[in-house]
């Protein structure tokens, strides 16, 4: 090998290091702007997560008793109840219907149960 190639080769040799490691800087500018979303999506979805957070405990601070009524029905039955009903007790979770009022219920097709006709 000559000299002159040599030199070439080392020039061309930097060239090509050059160019990576301004190709590599620009993949960490972008990785740094990437991180820079990915943190604001993040606080964005910790603040929505907070939000909910809140509305569920506020649900949960209502005592029992200054709740409105809450109707239910089995999937297996054509007869609504007040919740405190016995029957109602009996309904499993998983077949368990809600309605947000009595008339709800009526207009679905349900009939009332002894514990809603008094
Ligand atoms: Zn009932």
């Amino acid at each position: 090998m000559s000299e002159a190639k040599f030199k070439q080769n080392v020039q061309n040799s930097f060239a090509r290091t050059k160019s990576d490691m301004y190709n590599l800087y620009e993949h960490i500018q972008f990785l740094y702007r990437e991180i820079e979303e990915l943190k604001f999506r993040n606080d964005m979805m910790a603040q929505k997560l907070s939000i909910l957070r809140d509305s569920v405990s506020i649900e949960k601070k209502v005592p029992y008793t200054e709740r409105k009524d809450i109707f239910v029905s089995s999937r297996s039955s054509s007869k609504v109840h007040k919740e405190s009903c016995a029957f109602a007790k009996n309904i499993k979770a998983v077949n368990k219907i809600r309605f947000e009022s009595e008339s709800e219920a009526l207009q679905k097709g349900y009939k009332k149960c002894a514990c809603l006709s008094t």
